[in-house]
């Protein structure tokens, strides 16, 4: 793999962009590996990536069903921040952050990770003890995250409308080194390192069953034929119960669409990224001007990636709201994801009923944060078969009644 730098882009600019390779290689399926991942989304290929850089595990092939980063991976609003409620969350999400700050730099690929600060508004007392709590659980826990007021929050985004109709800023809870990064770039970092390891990444290959004997997984069948394995990892968000089928065991979540927007582009007038969870809408700029939005979940299982239409209403009625000059914003393009929810609104990362076959799932609506920390944990339990990381998110949890309810980070904030 040709090193990218400036040197290599002033050359190329010299020779009229005639030397770049392919970032990455598109080969056809081989008929064993030490390692499947299935699911070429942030979490799969980082997994994939960690195996070959931390364990020297490189005979690997990510099989994807449609193109690398097309799933959940490539079409959320990208925020990153660390300040989750209980230590299990805050050590993999903090881990993550870390991750991110230096992503650039190890992938050898500008993943545009802008470190710019993130703002929960607190619009109701409950939602003030809520994240005074969590501040000082941050605290004990080492994420630097503060409490502050509405003074603050003016000063930080200019913008906003402190006195809503409905409900008046009251403060909020404040991550200054959470943050942004560009989706598209971490998932092609990611794959254009596994490739360069000899790794080989299979789109447009849909697994179809999972082979087994005697309580271990074997392989997978796909549209391009079977392919045989040691260890498995399943890794495909929204559809995660119909892979979990096809291994003989059931999941714990549902399956919804969660849906985001932008605007057309304006000049810069937001540097930071604001979620507003009780009139429920978040906003951040693009480097390119749009106001990126999300907005909520919809009430029923669905497979759309669409999302339905009152939540386009909802959303932009509560921006509007918070930033009154939003009112006067085209809007440019809505689409939706099929996020995976679990009961306590925290991922699974665990090993598995079936031998040799782990999973990587119920991310909901903010696992784009998580992707670092949670391919480093993961490639370190499918090779080790034990990661710290990972232990509190093992799917024994829901058995045990060991929940990690995250409800007031991520149930409604992304
Ligand atoms: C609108 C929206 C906004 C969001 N905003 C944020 C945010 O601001 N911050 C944040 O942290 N998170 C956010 N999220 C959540 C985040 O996007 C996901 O948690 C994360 O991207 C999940 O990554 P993944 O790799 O697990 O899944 P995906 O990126 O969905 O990858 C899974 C892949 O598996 C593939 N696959 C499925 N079935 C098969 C099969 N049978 N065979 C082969 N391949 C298969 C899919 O095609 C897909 O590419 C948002 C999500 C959405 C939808």
């Amino acid at each position: 793999m040709k090193h990218y730098s400036a040197f290599a882009v002033a050359r190329e600019a010299l020779r009229y962009h005639t030397g770049w390779e392919r970032a990455w290689r598109s080969p056809e399926p081989k008929k064993r590996y030490d390692v499947i991942i299935i699911g070429a989304g942030g979490h799969g290929l980082a997994t994939a990536y960690y195996l070959g850089k931390n364990y020297g595990i490189q005979n690997v092939a990510v099989i994807e069903k449609g193109w690398l980063g097309g799933g959940n991976t490539g079409r959320n609003t990208t925020i990153i921040r660390s300040n989750y409620l209980q230590d299990p969350s805050a050590a993999i999400y903090e881990k993550a952050r870390g991750l991110y700050e230096d992503l650039s730099q190890d992938l050898n690929y500008n993943i545009m990770f802008s470190p710019r600060g993130v703002i929960m508004l607190a619009q109701t007392q409950h939602e003030i003890r809520g994240y005074q709590r969590t501040a000082h659980a941050n605290a004990l826990q080492g994420v630097k995250t503060e409490w502050i007021g509405p003074e603050r929050v003016k000063e930080l985004v200019p913008i906003i409308n402190l006195d809503g109709p409905r409900y008046p800023v009251l403060g909020g809870l404040w991550q200054e080194r959470g943050g942004t990064a560009r989706h598209d770039a971490v998932a092609w970092g990611y794959a254009r390192a596994c490739s360069a390891m000899g790794m080989d990444i299979i789109q447009q290959c849909e697994v179809t069953g999972v082979r087994s004997q005697d309580g271990r997984v074997v392989g997978v069948d796909t549209t391009k034929g079977a392919i045989d394995c040691d260890k498995l990892g399943i890794v495909v968000a929204g559809h995660s119960g119909q892979l979990a089928e096809m291994a003989g065991f059931r999941l714990p979540l549902e399956a919804v669409a969660l849906q985001a927007l932008v605007s057309e582009p304006i000049k810069p007038c937001m540097d930071v990224v604001v979620m507003a969870n009780t009139v429920h809408g978040y906003m951040s700029q693009s480097d390119k001007g749009e106001m990126v939005i999300g907005g909520g979940t919809d009430g029923f299982n669905n497979f759309t990636q669409r999302g339905s239409f009152h939540h386009i209403e909802e959303t932009v009625r509560a921006l509007v709201e918070t930033f009154p000059m939003i009112s006067r914003l085209k809007m440019l393009r809505q689409w939706g994801g099929i996020v995976d929810m679990t009961g306590d609104r925290s991922p699974i990362l665990s090993k598995t009923p079936l031998g040799g076959c782990f999973i990587n799932c119920g991310w909901g609506t903010g696992g784009f944060k998580a992707i670092p920390g949670s391919g480093w944990g993961m490639a370190q339990l499918m090779a080790t078969g034990h990661s710290p990381l990972t232990e509190a998110f093992s799917l024994d949890r829901f058995k045990e009644g060991r929940f990690i309810d995250e409800s007031v980070a991520a149930g409604v904030a992304h």
